[in-house]
């Protein structure tokens, strides 16, 4: 039961309150609220609520209705955070477990922990009791896999972690674990969850292989009743009709269980799917569910793994999936909860030749084949035929599209990193020929691009836009070796680097530039920030598309009189019209210094295109020169 307290409740009267309860053989546990601070009271006898609430102090006493009592949001409404020697699991951050599924020798769990510290683990897990389906197969190491395992686990700063088979080794394994696992096929063996939830550490309960949502929760109430607070549900698949995978993830259980417990829930991708090239999506997707982290199974070398080798990672799978989470993070409002760590450096990876179609429509953009405004009008035509046409500069996109050269052209517009492209923002403002119509976001990350099976190390020139090679500073540090030379464009440095044939350059560029020339990728992924987006514009002539009925949002440019108020007037209309701006940026009207021309975006809010409308004919009648650029939707 819930005891809610008094906020003026005395000291001497919570004890005797406890103590009351203890006597009645309930486990009390006092949870200290934002709202209210409660005490939760679990136990195997009824008592009457009544004789609870006529106690002083109390204000009022509610049944837990589920079965799972400590595990219960009911009891506790904010979510557990678990705090390991500083290292966080649960609340507003996504937290990652990885290592091999077995501890197999020293060397190969250091090798392990190397590759998932760096990567951003922050704890390293690895079986030194394996409960194999067959006797014959790899059973562990026992007590000197644990030693390895801790060895690894403070060489490099991480917790680790690792199952727990039996009650006789519990003792003995505390001083090797910072968190206990309890496995599949222990998720209901009652006497060991009595015994591990006693050692008062923190435990992950893997849900059993098919346990139900309520079975799995009662697996977290023993431990908890038991002694431990610190309780981290794991989703690792369930069994079903099906084979293609080795188990079912259930997907749906992050959100089911989130709203029925406090506790954390990871996600075991490796066990769910049983395959390797199905550990990415998955743990993406469970992320994107709402999971508080993951666990992953990352071998040095899967294909010698004594055990689930075909679904273990290779170390830069697995530093793909980590770049995939931080890039990911930023979208659902979480951070990834790190220790700090030195980025390994040398992954060799190749992309297939991409294959173009004859087409429909011509799109044109700034740069040579495989800059990344043609991947950005790639993605935004995705399905259509499309023809794209490089140009050298802006201006000749622009020009390209007034004169019906192409159909639509695509700018860089915005930078989250480097900011606004003005040259972008003063065309759009010299061209009243030319309208916005859509508007599409990419993330920016950069490859390091070769000769095929060419090793990092003998790379001495490295070619990119100087913006490219910039963003690559760290990568860029740590290879003495490579000097930088600024080339104008980033896909042009990759057809440089291609047409020259000396195998000791390379480019920095996006990944599909490498298909383009018959080169590889030879790093992916060595940008500083993953969090690098930039947006683009797509246009195209005015007229030529009936402005839309509906958009998210709208472009505008205007000038002011020059007179007091005047740009807070139309910022009032903007707020009265409940439009939020998103952006807005004054240029320089050529020809008129200290004149400036504001640029503003806006959001246009759903089913409101009405008020948009009135926005702009009250805009229009505030300011010189209004133009409305474009309203559109991203895509
Ligand atoms: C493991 O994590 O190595 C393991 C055996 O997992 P599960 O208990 O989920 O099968
Ligand atoms: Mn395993």
């Amino acid at each position: 039961m819930i005891i809610v307290l008094d906020r003026l409740i005395r000291e001497d009267q919570k004890t005797a309150l406890i103590s009351f309860l203890e006597d009645k053989g309930f486990k009390v546990r006092e949870i200290i609220g934002e709202e209210e601070t409660i005490l939760g009271a679990v136990g195997s006898i009824s008592l009457d609520p009544r004789v609870i609430e006529v106690k002083p102090g109390v204000i009022r006493v509610i049944p837990i209705t589920k079965a799972y009592k400590l595990a219960s949001r009911e009891l506790k409404k904010g979510d557990t955070i678990i705090n390991s020697g500083g290292i966080r699991i649960g609340g507003p951050r996504i937290s990652v477990i990885a290592g091999p599924c077995a501890v197999e020798s020293r060397e190969q769990i250091m090798e392990a922990a190397l590759a998932v510290r760096d990567s951003g683990a922050i704890a390293l897990r690895g079986g030194a009791y394996k409960p194999r389906t067959s006797p014959y197969s790899f059973q562990g190491l026992g007590e000197e896999g644990l030693k390895y395992l801790r060895e690894a686990g403070d060489k490099y700063g991480l917790l680790v972690t690792t199952e727990i088979v039996s009650s006789e080794t519990a003792d003995m394994m505390t001083d090797y674990v910072d968190i206990f696992q309890i496995g599949a096929r222990n998720m209901q063996n009652f006497e060991l969850l009595k015994k591990v939830g006693s050692l008062g550490k923190p435990v992950v309960v893997k849900r059993g292989l098919s346990a139900t949502i309520e079975e799995w929760l009662m697996a977290a109430e023993y431990l908890m009743a038991h002694g431990t607070e610190d309780v981290i549900l794991c989703e690792r698949g369930i069994r079903t009709f099906e084979t293609y995978t080795r188990n079912t993830l259930d997907l749906s259980a992050i959100p089911v269980v989130k709203k029925l417990s406090h506790l954390p829930v990871i996600v075991d991708p490796s066990h769910a799917t049983g395959l390797r090239g199905k550990v990415l999506p998955m743990a993406l997707a469970a992320v994107a569910a709402g999971a508080d982290g993951l666990m992953v199974e990352v071998h040095p070398h899967p294909d010698q793994a004594l055990s689930d080798g075909p679904q273990s990672l290779y170390p830069e799978q697995f530093e793909k999936l980590m770049r995939d989470i931080e890039a990911l993070c930023p979208v659902i409002g979480k951070d990834l909860e790190l220790i700090p760590a030195d980025r390994r450096s040398t992954i060799q990876l190749k992309t297939t030749a991409l294959t173009k179609d004859a087409s429909e429509i011509t799109v044109s953009f700034q740069g040579e084949h495989g800059a990344f405004s043609e991947k950005a009008l790639n993605r935004y035509f995705e399905g259509e035929k499309t023809t794209a046409k490089g140009c050298s500069g802006f201006r000749d996109v622009f020009r390209d599209v007034v004169t019906g050269t192409a159909d639509y052209g695509i700018i860089p517009i915005e930078n989250s990193l480097a900011g606004s492209i003005h040259e972008n923002y003063d065309l759009l403002i010299q061209h009243p020929d030319i309208q916005i119509i859509g508007e599409k976001m990419l993330r920016v990350q950069h490859s390091l691009i070769g000769f095929p099976d060419t090793d990092i190390e003998s790379i001495t020139r490295v070619y990119s836009h100087p913006q490219g090679l910039a963003q690559c500073a760290k990568f860029l540090d740590r290879h003495e070796n490579m000097e930088k030379v600024p080339y104008y464009d980033t896909a042009g440095s990759v057809a440089y680097v291609a047409r020259d044939k000396d195998t000791t350059k390379a480019a920095i560029a996006n990944a599909d530039a490498a298909g383009y020339y018959g080169l590889s990728v030879l790093k992916e992924g060595i940008e500083t920030n993953p969090n690098n987006y930039t947006r683009f514009f797509v246009i195209a002539r005015s007229g030529q598309h009936a402005q839309p009925e509906e958009g998210t949002k709208a472009s505008f440019i205007f000038s002011l009189p020059s007179k007091p108020g005047t740009l807070f007037e139309c910022i009032r209309i903007f707020a009265e019209e409940k439009l939020n701006m998103t952006k807005m940026e004054s240029r320089p009207i050529i020809g008129k210094p200290w004149k400036y021309m504001f640029y503003v975006d806006v959001e246009v809010p759903k089913g409101e295109i009405s008020s948009l409308r009135k926005g702009i004919e009250r805009l229009s009648s505030e300011t010189e020169d209004f133009r409305t650029l474009g309203i559109y939707t991203q895509r």
